[in-house]
């Protein structure tokens, strides 16, 4: 990793070694999936302030970095990740509303989030009821569900830029994509979302939330190790289908399987690597890309070197 001397004397000098841990985190334990290897440098700041200071650091160095949320879309490599997971999960939580506002830090995840919008009597993201992710990551990947995307109830973000600073961007200035966004800055962690919101009865948001929890197809892959989707749908095909018609649903890679009950999840049965994942995924998008001539586009990020799989 480049400028690990560097960063190490910058966390002592700064007494920050409680929050910092070199080369021990399996990363493994961080994902869903539970795959992948240790990172060179594991932090979890207590506060905004340390997160600030830590980030402006490392962007200033040119230190390479990757943020985790809850790692419900992330496929790490066996070798790890050689430069700083930054985790926010430890910042002082926040969620609160003004008028039809609703802001909501970073590392909030989706249950608290659901029952807060009751209790504000706020209806609008009732759609994310069943995603295991925390609100930045997310914002990060316009995370959605039946037809509805997070960066349509987005008024504006609070992101730390990579002088350490808080901004604000306006979802004007956000690009929203399907399962990704565009800001115009490389560096950035998404600290906080505030969001529009509709009012509407206790009741009624409620009901709404547990039909959506309930309609999921993704609901039963809730009790195994899984990062949701592998790849995109587009408008043209869903990528599940397109993968079950080359009848890949419960093909094996070690332990690594593509789920029985839908094409375009795998799971891992236990103690599978991150390279037979990978393998698998490749071998999925070949199967579907001889028969219907499709490159399919993964979803799920990729942290760290799959050379060797
Ligand atoms: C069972 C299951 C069901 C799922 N169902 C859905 C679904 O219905 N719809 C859907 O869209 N997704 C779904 N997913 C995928 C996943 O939950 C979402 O993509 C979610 O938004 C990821 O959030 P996370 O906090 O886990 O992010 P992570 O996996 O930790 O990170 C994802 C990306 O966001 C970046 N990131 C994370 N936090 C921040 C931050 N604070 N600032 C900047 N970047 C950040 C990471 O660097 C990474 O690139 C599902 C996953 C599982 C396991």
């Amino acid at each position: 990793m480049k400028n690990l001397k560097l960063l190490k004397d910058f966390i002592e000098a700064k007494d920050f070694e409680k929050y910092v841990l070199f080369n021990i985190r399996q990363l493994a334990d961080y994902t869903t999936i539970k795959t992948g290897g240790s990172a060179v440098c594991f932090i979890e700041p207590p506060s905004l302030d340390i997160l600030k200071d830590i980030f402006e650091f490392i962007c200033k160095n040119n230190i390479e970095f990757n943020i985790i949320g809850n790692g419900s879309n992330i496929l790490i490599s066996d070798k790890g990740f050689d430069g700083a997971v930054i985790s926010i999960k430890n910042i002082p939580k926040k969620l609160y509303s003004e008028g039809n506002y609703l802001f909501v830090s970073g590392n909030i995840e989706v249950p608290y989030l659901i029952k807060m919008c009751q209790e504000y009597q706020l209806s609008g993201l009732e759609f994310l009821n069943g995603i295991p992710g925390m609100m930045g990551g997310m914002v990060e990947m316009n995370a959605g569900a039946f037809d509805c995307s997070i960066g349509d109830k987005i008024k504006e973000i609070v992101i730390i830029n990579g002088k350490g600073k808080l901004e604000k961007i306006s979802s004007s200035d956000i690009k929203f994509d399907y399962r990704k966004i565009s800001l115009k800055k490389k560096n950035y962690i998404i600290v906080e979302a505030i969001f529009e919101m509709k009012k509407e009865s206790q009741k009624q948001i409620k009901d709404l939330s547990i039909k959506y929890l309930s309609q999921r197809n993704s609901r039963f892959l809730l009790d195994y190790c899984t990062f949701g989707s592998v790849f995109k749908n587009s408008d043209d095909y869903y990528a599940g289908e397109l993968l079950d018609k080359c009848g890949l649903k419960g093909y094996r890679i070690g332990n690594a399987q593509i789920f029985d009950k839908h094409a375009n999840f795998i799971i891992n049965l236990g103690n599978s690597t991150s390279d037979n994942i990978y393998q698998l995924i490749k071998t999925m998008k070949k199967e579907v890309f001889d028969k219907f001539n499709i490159m399919l586009e993964p979803e799920v990020r990729f942290w760290g070197d799959f050379s060797n799989a």
